[in-house]
């Protein structure tokens, strides 16, 4: 069995460690996953191309359908029990409980989606996945002067 061309690594003397904690509570909170100062999106839930305070690019991320996943495992495991607890405490009318809690459902998804995403972002930018590794082989902007990626011979 042969290794992958490009495997995970720890941090070296070219690629440091990020601090995934930090990073990913950077992304929650809506900023820039390297500095924490600038603005991680420039609409809603469209991440910024690049950190307007420190520059970092930001375009690399990869979030795809992660973020609405975990927003609704997350909104799910909290509505759910309040739903059933309501029904088994007060029994309000159905008409109610549907538009009451489909309000509620709505509003926190819509409140946890882009911290949740940023979070992601951050994630990703901490373990260099995708493009946010400068040294990957295959970026536009790599000189070819990087590390090899692990798993190759030189
Ligand atoms: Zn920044």
């Amino acid at each position: 069995m042969t290794q992958p061309e490009t495997t995970w690594r720890r941090s070296t003397a070219e690629r440091p460690g990020r601090p995934l904690v930090l990073a990913m509570r950077r992304g929650a909170t809506l900023k820039c996953p390297a500095c924490g100062t600038g603005g991680l999106y420039r609409a809603y839930l469209k991440v910024s191309e690049a950190c307007p305070a420190c520059g970092e690019a930001l375009h690399h991320h990869r979030a795809d359908d992660a973020p609405p996943y975990f927003t609704i495992v997350l909104v799910g495991h909290i509505v759910v029990p309040l739903v059933l607890t309501v029904e088994k405490l007060y029994a309000p009318p159905i008409w109610l409980q549907a538009t009451a809690w489909s309000l509620v459902t709505l509003l926190m998804a819509l409140a946890a989606l882009p911290m949740i995403k940023g979070a992601l972002v951050g994630l990703q930018w901490a373990l260099y996945m995708h493009g946010f590794d400068p040294h990957a082989s295959g970026r536009e902007d790599w000189d070819g002067t990087g590390v090899q990626p692990t798993g190759s011979k030189t």
